[in-house]
């Protein structure tokens, strides 16, 4: 299922844009500003973000450069006036995808973002979207997993987590390096929290979780995972 993150304040727009989209069967979440964009970005998965530029609070400038501190592969499409170029030039140096100046047709609104997720989709493939580890396995596309006692589906961070530390594998993560790559510069949590993702993913993975096999402590430096 092909998710997308629509943040714009103007209620008539968005709900004409989530509409049109859910007619072609994409699922839609809307964000009426720039603060409930990031926090619900930071929850949940998404394949796609349109964002519209002028928002009231935080811009639309400022979202996708916060949303590209975590993710710099996400298509993001924004929506501009068309009297304000400069605004399109600066959204596009801060990471933005494409734009599409307002007022747009529907029609063009759909391909673009049908290009871009075939350019992402494209992209992807050469990333890891699967992986298997005693009987466990993640899928890391839909964020399902099987574990000794079932499937679950992670959070988002939690795959974050987990991909860090496979894609590192043998070796010793720091926690400063898992709070960078996993938290970047949100609001920085406690170390305790990483504890506790570990703890949750000891919980899910392991056979014997408090005598962990894959997700290993490593004493005042971080965390190391084993095949
Ligand atoms: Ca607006």
């Amino acid at each position: 299922m092909i998710r997308i993150l629509l943040v714009e304040d103007e209620e008539s727009i968005s709900n004409l844009i989530k509409i049109n989209l859910e007619l072609d069967n994409y699922t839609v979440v809307a964000c009426e500003n720039g603060k409930k964009a990031v926090e619900v970005f930071n929850n949940e998965r998404f394949d796609l973000i349109i964002l519209d530029i002028m928002l009231p609070g935080m811009s639309g400038i400022e979202v996708c450069q916060q949303i590209r501190l975590t993710d710099s592969s996400i298509p993001i499409l924004m929506l501009s006036a068309r009297s304000q170029p400069e605004d399109r030039i600066k959204g596009l140096k801060k990471g933005a995808d494409d734009y599409l100046s307002k007022p747009f047709v529907l029609e063009e609104l759909l391909l673009r973002i049908e290009k871009l997720l075939q350019r992402s989709k494209d992209d992807i493939k050469s990333e890891m979207e699967a992986y298997e580890f005693g009987n466990n396995e993640v899928d890391f596309n839909t964020f399902e997993a099987r574990g000794p006692k079932g499937i679950f589906v992670l959070t988002k961070k939690e795959v974050m987590l987990l991909r860090l530390l496979i894609e590192r594998k043998n070796q010793v993560v720091s926690r400063k390096e898992i709070l960078q790559a996993v938290w970047g510069y949100d609001v920085i949590p406690s170390t305790r929290t990483i504890d506790n993702f570990i703890l949750v993913l000891r919980k899910n993975f392991e056979e014997d979780p408090s005598h962990p096999k894959h997700f290993i402590s490593v004493r005042g430096v971080g965390y190391k995972f084993v095949d």
